[in-house]
């Protein structure tokens, strides 16, 4: 993701849609196209709501929203299968200007897990909610349910069919999530997934967890990391970013390689974060061979990538 800044007045959007092993399933299908297009889409909705000078959040939530709802990602529509064939999704999302953060985790049957998160940011007294009080909670706030049959996918079945035969399983791509920097200079990030193919029921990833799959604070930058969540929930390393920009006083770039090329993998953790700064930079950074992403800000137009070198342009 190539440095940017951006001035008062002016905004910056980040996505990702995990960090994996392009998988032979995906190459020559029509995968990488409706993932390019996916990612555009949700760039495209948050960034209009940022040019009309709407709040970080409003645009974490609503691009993660786009994204959790294209079933071809690891999140709400298109989640991968625990070991029981269910889908348990975790989600969290974070306000830099307060350090106000919402999570949920192991939920089942709720159509958008990061607008929960949202929920119980804004209308609870806690940070993170699990499974049956989580749906609960969506409930009392008639929040949209679905049935297991929309979170179903071919792709997501399969998958879990070679998980249980003990076959070969690339790291899998599709946890969603993203940052942002509004007009005003205030960050947000929120993350959302299925967590890991054939997860033992109850298994709760990073994606739930702030300061490990998601930060936020207006004091250093805003990160959503995708990967083996076990890692980053070790290292707490969407919040180690962070520190290494407040304490260390690393510029985002830094920081982000740091936290990627030495502390994930001293430990031989796998994956990639997003995020973006106070003064609006934007990185990606990731140790798998592939890496959903795109960025769009106000004085450029936007781009997404799969792999290394293929990023593509779009207005
Ligand atoms: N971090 C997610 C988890 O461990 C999975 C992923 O990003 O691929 O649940």
């Amino acid at each position: 993701m190539q440095a940017e800044t951006v001035n008062d007045g002016e905004w910056a959007l980040a996505v990702h849609g995990g960090a994996g092993d392009a998988d032979a399933e995906h190459a020559g299908s029509e995968h990488p196209q409706a993932a390019h297009a996916a990612l555009a889409q949700a760039l495209n909705a948050g960034a209009m709501l940022l040019a009309r000078g709407a709040d970080s959040l409003e645009a974490v939530e609503t691009a993660v929203r786009v994204l959790e709802d294209a079933p071809l990602f690891n999140a709400a529509r298109g989640a991968v299968f625990n070991a029981a064939g269910q889908h348990e999704l975790d989600a969290s999302i974070m306000d830099g200007r307060n350090l106000a953060a919402g999570a949920v985790a192991a939920v089942t049957g709720v159509k958008n897990p990061i607008s929960l998160a949202r929920a119980v940011m804004e209308r609870s007294e806690q940070v993170l909610l699990a499974g049956a009080g989580a749906l609960g909670f969506a409930k009392t706030l008639e929040l949209p349910l679905a049935e297991p049959d929309y979170f179903w996918t071919e792709l997501r079945w399969r998958a879990l069919e070679r998980a249980r035969s003990n076959q070969p399983q690339p790291r899998g791509l599709g946890t969603v999530g993203a940052v942002a920097r509004d007009r005003r200079g205030n960050l947000a990030a929120g993350t959302s997934t299925g967590g890991i193919t054939n997860k033992p029921v109850g298994r709760i990833g990073d994606s739930a967890i702030i300061g490990a799959g998601t930060y936020a604070s207006n004091r250093s930058c805003a990160v959503s990391c995708t990967g083996q969540g076990e890692y980053f929930m070790r290292t707490t390393l969407a919040r180690d970013v962070a520190a290494l920009i407040e304490y260390a006083g690393l510029d985002l770039a830094a920081a982000v390689e740091r936290a990627i090329s030495e502390l994930l993998e001293s430990l031989g953790g796998r994956g990639g974060l997003i995020a973006v700064d106070r003064a609006g930079h934007c990185r990606c950074q990731f140790n798998t061979s592939a890496m959903y992403r795109g960025a769009r800000s106000s004085r450029s137009g936007g781009w997404t990538a799969i792999y290394r070198d293929d990023l593509r342009a779009f207005d």
